[in-house]
């Protein structure tokens, strides 16, 4: 032993005071674009929102008869972060073009995934606006709620966009 001691890498904490709470999709090809659209064009830097990222967003709280588990799951880490954190005024729900958890959702529950619906991505927005719908109601939120879909902005697959979706 030489008695000195090893130089540790120290790490920020940041001040747990989120504005925020965001759901979407732990998809590893949309994470850097989910990070820099929501500080930069909705002005939340990292540790500003409780990033809450899930297969398929909010997929799971739209079927809760088909899979009741997911749904208790998502359901209860949105509540628990709600009640622990009053400085949170805004939810942000994000579904993504391609998203393997929804293929997976079709696959599973067949023709009736898309009954009243002409394709997924059609199916991924009203979902949206149903699970606000449903945020709202279900705790009386007094909180804004901003929708978005995120899709590929070229061919390559290389950009992403997003496209706000009205409540
Ligand atoms: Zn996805």
């Amino acid at each position: 032993m030489n008695g000195e001691k090893e130089m540790q890498k120290l790490y920020d904490v940041l001040s747990g005071h989120p504005k925020a709470i965001v759901i979407h999709c732990a998809d590893p090809r949309f994470q850097k674009a989910f990070q820099e659209f929501l500080k930069n064009e909705l002005n939340l830097s990292t540790g500003e929102y409780v990033p809450i990222a899930i297969s398929g967003a909010i997929a799971s709280l739209t079927e809760p008869s088909s899979f009741p588990k997911e749904f208790k799951v998502v359901n209860d880490i949105l509540t628990l972060f709600l009640d622990r954190h009053e400085t949170i005024k805004t939810i942000i729900l994000i579904n993504h073009e391609d998203c393997k958890k929804y293929e997976a959702m079709k696959s599973a529950l067949g023709r009736s995934f898309l009954k009243n619906f002409s394709d997924i991505v059609t199916r991924q927005k009203f979902d949206l606006q149903k699970v606000a719908g449903a945020i709202v109601k279900a705790a009386n939120l007094k909180k804004e709620l901003r929708l978005f879909y995120a899709k590929f902005a070229n061919t390559e697959h290389t950009k992403i966009e997003f496209e706000e979706v009205k409540m």
